[in-house]
């Protein structure tokens, strides 16, 4: 059960939100079942009239192991409540699609993860306002982000430029025009999230990535006030079928456990592997945010208790160079997941955001030469040799 204790985040990814049966076990339990019986079928009634904090009934509204992580993620952050999903898409479009009607407005960064503009330009085809700004410039929030805007949305640090926004400039100007602030937050990560004391209302997670973290199966969460979970997110999600399974469920409870140690070992071996390429003759431009020749490294140190497991390069020589250094490396894998134990290095010109069109592209800075770098847990030596030799087929 979460308590409210003054636990540190790596106490609440190990113990948060666990439920022990009447046998004590110590691991979570896996409960691999979608219903629940009732003693009577008055109890079944009373339970359909109204779910008490304890009761279940039936997978696609809740599970135990699943209210488990429920539990252990809004525990670490720093919310009410989550409503587990599917997927990570599957938060993102429940949040946005339970929270907007017709008719609404929602003021949107516009560098974001492929399957996210897909979920606004859908809303926009039912009547949702969708205005796209770049996220970096607070003019153009405090532009679009008229009286009445429903709600914002951005990703805290882009997929894949890594572009930081002010959390908590925006969230001040979208409170103050009364508009909820919803943040997808997976590059930043639970472990150096600060997402709900800068102001951000419902805070969104492909469990997918560093969650799991070791690259096994989808998962996605929203966490928020238990209004917005409960009352806005849970009955579009529970009717409309987007519940995590509970095995992946009881996945994501065994990754959150090393969370903490696995994101703070692979900052570290970004921050390594950033410090050794910077400058590198074959780079055009080397993104991290850690970096002091990021744009927002400061708003990044202010924002971030890390500056995360990703970086960005550009390599001279467009395309064919970028494919010549991914085809050459050899611990790093050609892949399109991130927050892995594995590192994982992906063109997202012809990959995750190749549904875009070129110019739309090259206005998010995604760019033929791009190469996206998830940094995993092997030895921050072993990786820096492999990028550089590598580089030196570009
Ligand atoms: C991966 C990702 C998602 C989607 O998550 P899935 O679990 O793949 O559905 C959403 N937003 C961002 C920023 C992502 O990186």
């Amino acid at each position: 059960m979460t308590t409210d204790r003054n636990w540190k985040t790596r106490t609440k990814l190990v113990h948060e939100g666990t439920r022990r049966s009447q046998y004590g076990e110590m691991a979570e339990a896996l409960f691999l079942t979608q219903g629940f019986a009732y003693d009577s079928a008055e109890q079944a009634e009373a339970r359909f009239i109204e779910v008490g904090a304890d009761e279940f009934i039936y997978a696609r509204y809740g599970n135990p192991t699943t209210r488990m992580f429920e539990e252990r993620i809004a525990a670490v952050e720093g919310c009410e409540d989550a409503f587990a999903t599917a997927s990570g898409m599957a938060a993102v479009n429940g949040a946005l699609a339970a929270f907007l009607k017709p008719g609404d407005r929602v003021v949107s960064a516009r560098a974001l993860f492929g399957s996210c503009l897909y979920v606004l330009d859908w809303l926009a085809g039912y009547g949702v306002e969708v205005v796209y700004v770049d996220g970096t410039d607070i003019a153009q929030w405090q532009a679009a982000v008229t009286p009445g805007t429903k709600a914002v949305f951005f990703e805290s640090m882009s997929n894949p430029t890594l572009e930081i926004v002010d959390l908590k400039a925006v969230a001040e100007l979208a409170h103050a025009a009364g508009a909820t602030v919803i943040v997808d937050n997976v590059f930043t990560t639970p472990v150096w999230s600060r997402a709900v004391a800068l102001g951000a209302d419902v805070v969104v997670y492909s469990a997918t990535k560093h969650i799991d973290g070791a690259g096994r199966a989808l998962g996605g969460v929203i966490c928020g006030t238990k209004e917005f979970v409960r009352k806005v997110a849970e009955p579009y999600l529970k009717h409309t079928g987007a519940a995590l399974s509970p095995f992946n469920a009881w996945l994501m409870l065994n990754g959150m456990q090393t969370l903490d140690l696995r994101v703070r070992a692979q900052t570290d071996t970004a921050a390594a592997i950033a410090a050794a390429l910077e400058g590198h003759p074959k780079l055009g431009r080397l993104i991290y945010p850690g970096l002091a020749s990021h744009p927002q490294h400061g708003i990044a140190a202010a924002q971030m208790g890390g500056f995360g497991t990703m970086l960005s390069f550009e390599v001279q020589g467009g395309r064919d160079a970028a494919f010549r250094v991914l085809n050459a490396l050899e611990i790093v894998k050609i892949s399109n997941n991130l927050g892995d134990a594995k590192s994982i290095a992906t063109h997202p010109a012809t990959t995750t955001h190749q549904r875009l069109a070129e110019d739309q592209r090259a206005l998010l800075g995604i760019t033929p030469g791009l190469v996206r770098l998830s940094v995993g847990l092997e030895d921050a030596g072993d990786l820096i040799a492999d990028l550089t030799q590598a580089l030196a087929q570009a």
